[in-house]
């Protein structure tokens, strides 16, 4: 990996340099979507340029080119998450896609009963596909209570394991608090039980380079929007045995072996869970978002990120009557806070008048905000793009709210 300078590292981002209302954007609504380097906008023009043809159907060469490529980029993604075989990336619209398609496949193996375990940290598409599938099977769901700082109870967890247990869902990183929650040992516990894991790493993926070998998990999902790359693609790594008992999610074409009226038979993998045409330009440039990432390399990253966290809890502290949800030192560079007796929403307003992306809101992660008794927070999430200088003028700017709300 190349030196890390974040100066050079911003020009590569074109949406960087614009303005919102009248002010330098200062983008901190990474853990919503991350910002689009030029690379991965050039090779979107490039596809439709140059190469823009159905999969896996034609002869003719330009469906051919665009077939490689695809392929080549769920070998990409192969590679970066260390899957042992490529056919165990099955391209989705993103992680909320995953998680349906894994819970639907396990309606047909649940039985009244059984029992499934949620953290009490998930984000809304890590709880619904669930209690849908419970309502579907009679299963029960379990939720792994969590204490103050945001940690998940490690103990609680092994007492809500039994034979009984044969799913376990939960996210890598929260997405409203930041913490990096003990997927090791979760994964393990689990197994030693008998129950299969899926770990959601949507929040994840932008920071770490996950291990799906090394983890042992069962299946692990991503969404690109959040790594450099697009929406409306992610991927689920399932392992083989995984994918080949679970059931296909949708039926059409691309994901049949033959097809009559008494009977159809289904595509091996991956192609059994990619009905239809898919996101063939998204697929491409996933992998080039990830080339990107791995340009700049993991450890620069984290590393980088680290030091903004540090530096805006710092900072942020100092502003009298904040509150910073999710305080654990296993912590990515997100930060959940509210200032006393403001609507979060209001904040999110004024620091937008003066060109700060913030989120507010629930963050799809109603159970956290019900435990903590809020509303809601604001969310400030720090990607390896953004600078001390623009924490400078988020804390300006939160001061400024303060003295106008407060
Ligand atoms: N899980 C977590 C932890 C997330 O942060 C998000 C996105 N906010 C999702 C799942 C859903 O991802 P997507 O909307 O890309 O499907």
């Amino acid at each position: 990996t190349t030196p890390f300078d974040v100066e050079k590292i911003r020009k590569d981002f074109p949406i960087l340099q614009r303005q919102v209302n009248g002010n330098p954007l200062v983008y901190f609504d990474n853990a919503a979507t991350s910002q689009t380097p030029k690379v991965v906008i050039d090779a979107i023009v490039d596809y439709y340029s140059r190469y823009n043809a159905n999969i896996h159907r034609g002869v003719h060469t330009l469906s051919q080119e665009a077939t490689d490529a695809y392929e080549k980029s769920r070998i990409k993604l192969q590679k970066h998450f260390n899957a042992a075989k490529a056919h165990e990336m099955i391209f989705t619209s993103g992680t909320t896609h995953g998680i349906n398609l894994v819970a639907n496949g396990f309606a047909s193996f649940l039985k009244k009963g059984d029992e499934v375990i949620v953290s009490a940290m998930e984000h809304h598409s890590n709880i619904v596909p669930w209690q849908m599938l419970c309502e579907k099977t009679g299963a029960i769901l379990r939720v792994i209570p969590m204490n103050t700082e945001g940690e998940l109870l490690m103990d609680a967890y092994e007492e809500l394991l039994s034979e009984k247990t044969r799913l376990v869902f939960c996210n890598h990183i929260s997405n409203a608090l930041g913490t990096i929650n003990p997927i090791e040992e979760i994964i393990e516990k689990a197994h030693r039980a008998g129950a299969a894991v899926l770990v959601d790493g949507a929040q994840a993926c932008p920071h770490i380079k996950p291990d799906v070998q090394a983890l042992d998990v069962d299946f692990y999902v991503a969404s690109a929007h959040k790594m450099c790359g697009p929406t409306g693609i992610g991927v689920l790594y399932g392992k083989e045995k995984w994918l080949n008992e679970l059931p296909p999610y949708q039926g059409g074409g691309e994901m049949i072996a033959e097809v009559t009226f008494e009977k159809t038979t289904y595509a091996g993998l991956p192609h059994k869970f990619e009905a239809g045409t898919p996101n063939i330009c998204g697929g491409i440039v996933f992998g080039v978002a990830v080339d990107y990432l791995n340009g700049i390399g993991f450890e620069n990253i984290e590393e980088y990120e680290h030091e903004l966290l540090a530096y805006a809890t710092k900072e942020l502290l100092k502003v009298e009557g904040l509150k910073i949800y999710g305080t654990s030192k296993h912590k990515t560079s997100v930060i959940s806070f509210n200032l006393e007796g403001i609507h979060p929403y209001d904040i999110g307003t004024i620091v937008d008048k003066l060109g700060i992306a913030v989120r507010t809101g629930h963050h799809c992660a109603q159970p956290i905000m019900d435990y903590y008794k809020i509303p809601g927070t604001v969310r400030a999430s720090f990607a390896f793009y953004n600078t001390k200088e623009e924490i400078d003028a988020l804390v300006a700017a939160v001061k400024k709210a303060k003295a106008m709300l407060g």
